[in-house]
C-alpha cells in the first residue's frame, strides 16, 4: 500500500490542509512549516492543530511531512544565517509538538565554501541541540541533487550526520527521487541496487517518506528542476517501479511537481491506478 498526497499551502490554517488532501483524494500532505523563502510564520492555534490530528487519525493518513524553509542553513559559512537557521529549526520542532508523531524534514544545508566535513559537523551539531528524547517529531534529512556546495548528494554524506547523531530514534531520511536521480544515482537504469546501496551505506529503516518526483533533467545533472509524473526524464514506467516497490511499501509519498490543484489530483489518482493494476 502506499501513502499518496502533495504539498499544501498552510495559508487556511492547519485543518484545512487536511481538508484539502481529503478533497484531493489522498492520504498524506506536506506543508512548509514557514514562508519556504522569507522567514515569516503564522501561529498555529491549538484548537486548529488538534482539529488536524482529529483528522488525521479518522481518515487514517499516513504521518504528514513537514518541511523546513529553504533559507535555513545550519552549515552556512555566515555565522548570522547560521543563527537564523538554527533560530527557525527550534521553533519549527517547538510547533511540531501541536501534532506529534509526523515528521520534518528539512534540506540539510550548503556550506557555502567551509567544505563538506565541517558543515556535516555543524548540521550535526545543530541537530544535537534540538533532538531531545522527548520529542514528538522524527527528523529527515532529504536526499540532494548535490548543486553549488549542497550537502547530502552522496548518501555517505546524510550517513556522516545521522553517525553524529545522540538520539538515534527520531533520526530519517527522505528520499527525493528527483534529487537523487539529478545527484547520480540511476534509479530508471537500476532502482533495486540504488537501494541496496541506501542499505548498505544509510541503512533501509532510516528511510522515513519519499518526495515524488519526476526530474527535467539527467541523470547525474546536479540541477533539482521537478518535474510532472511521466513527463521527465525518469519518466512513469521508472517512477511505478519505484511507488510499487515492496520495500518501500507503508512509506508516505509526497508530490512536489509543478502543478495546479487539479494536476495534483491527477497525479494522486495515477499513483492509486498503479495499485488497482
Ligand atoms: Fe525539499
Ligand atoms: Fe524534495
Ligand atoms: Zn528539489
Amino acid at each position: 500500500m502506499i501513502y499518496i498526497g502533495c504539498h499544501l499551502s498552510v495559508a487556511d490554517g492547519y485543518e484545512q490542509m487536511g481538508k484539502t488532501m481529503v478533497g484531493f483524494g489522498g492520504n498524506t500532505f506536506a506543508f512548509f512549516t514557514r514562508n519556504p523563502r522569507g522567514g515569516k510564520t503564522k501561529d498555529v492555534t491549538p484548537e486548529d492543530a488538534e482539529a488536524l490530528n482529529t483528522l488525521v487519525k479518522r481518515e487514517k493518513f499516513g504521518p504528514l511531512v513537514a518541511h523546513g524553509s529553504y533559507t535555513m542553513n545550519l552549515c552556512s559559512s555566515n555565522p548570522e544565517t547560521r543563527r537564523n537557521g538554527f533560530e527557525m529549526l527550534s521553533r519549527d520542532l517547538e510547533r511540531m509538538e501541536q501534532i506529534p508523531g509526523n515528521y520534518y524534514n528539512f534540506h540539510p544545508g550548503a556550506h557555502t565554501g567551509q567544505g563538506t566535513e565541517a558543515g556535516i559537523a555543524e548540521i550535526a551539531d545543530a541537530l544535537n541541540q534540538v533532538l531531545k528524547p522527548n520529542l514528538h517529531t522524527t527528523i529527515l534529512l532529504e536526499t540532494m541533487a548535490g548543486k553549488g556546495s549542497e550537502i547530502g548528494g552522496r548518501f555517505e554524506e546524510l550517513e556522516e550526520i545521522i553517525r553524529r547523531i545522540e538520539v538515534k530514534d527520531r533520526i530519517g531520511v527522505c528520499f527525493d527521487t528527483c534529487h537523487t536521480w539529478d545527484a547520480g544515482y540511476d534509479l530508471a537504469r537500476d532502482f533495486d541496487s540504488v537501494l541496496k546501496y541506501f542499505d548498505e551505506v544509510i541503512g533501509l529503516d532510516r528511510l522515513r517518506a519519499v518526495h515524488f518526483n519526476d526530474s527535467k533533467n539527467a541523470c547525474g545533472s546536479h540541477k533539482d528542476r521537478h518535474e510532472k509524473i511521466g513527463q521527465g526524464y525518469l519518466g512513469e514506467e521508472t517512477l511505478k517501479r519505484i511507488a510499487k516497490h515492496p520495500l518501500l511499501s507503508g512509506l508516505p509519498f509526497i508530490l512536489e511537481t509543478p502543478n495546479d490543484d487539479a494536476g495534483y489530483i491527477r497525479e494522486i489518482h495515477m499513483v492509486q491506478s498503479w495499485f488497482a493494476e
